[in-house]
């Protein structure tokens, strides 16, 4: 396992998205939809540093991924959706890998029509991305290797790091 951004990295760069979220969002009623599992690391550090009123929500998105690290069929359960009539929806994420699973999500919230729907992500995989889409907010863009930590997992494991790293090799068995 090798250390791609530490805990350090994190804590600054969340720190100074939510204050640029903060601005984004004076006076606009807010309210930030986590997908889970892999965004609830990321969700609970960035509310906090979101100095302006908001709601917060959590939504479920798999890609039964199982034990590879290749994606399977994608499913969306929105049951513990929050009304979002009248208000902004950011929606966060843990990492923008080929784009489908924000692309699919975020068609499904915009049916519900809030008055506006951005999202963020912590990690970017630029070179993976296989919508014309892109996230509206990234922590860091990082190379195309499977990561683990911050909320991330490999089999349900290592979501707890409070690092990202990249697992290689025989990490991957
Ligand atoms: P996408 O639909 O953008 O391809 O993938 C998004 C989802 O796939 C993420 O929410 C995450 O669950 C999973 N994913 C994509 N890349 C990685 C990775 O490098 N590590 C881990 N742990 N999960 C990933
Ligand atoms: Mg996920």
């Amino acid at each position: 396992m090798k250390v791609l951004i530490d805990q350090e990295q994190i804590s600054s760069r969340v720190i100074s998205l939510g204050r640029e979220l903060a601005n984004e969002y004076q006076h606009r009623p807010l309210t930030i939809i986590g997908i889970l599992a892999g965004s609830v690391v990321l969700l609970a550090d960035l509310i906090r540093a979101i100095d302006v009123p908001h709601q917060v929500g959590l939504i479920q998105a798999s890609s039964y991924r199982g034990k590879t690290t290749t994606a399977g069929a994608l499913h969306v359960n929105l049951d513990f959706m929050p009304d979002i009539k009248g208000r902004h929806v950011l929606l966060v994420d843990d990492i923008f890998d080929t784009g489908k699973t924000m692309q699919t999500v975020l068609a499904q919230i915009r049916e519900l029509q809030p008055l506006s729907l951005k999202s963020a992500v912590l990690l970017w995989k630029e070179e993976a991305s296989e919508v014309e889409l892109t996230p509206d907010f990234h922590c860091f863009k990082i190379p195309n290797h499977f990561v683990v930590g911050y909320g991330l997992d490999f089999n349900n494991e290592y979501r707890h790091l409070p690092f990202i790293a990249s697992l290689e090799g025989t990490d991957l068995v």
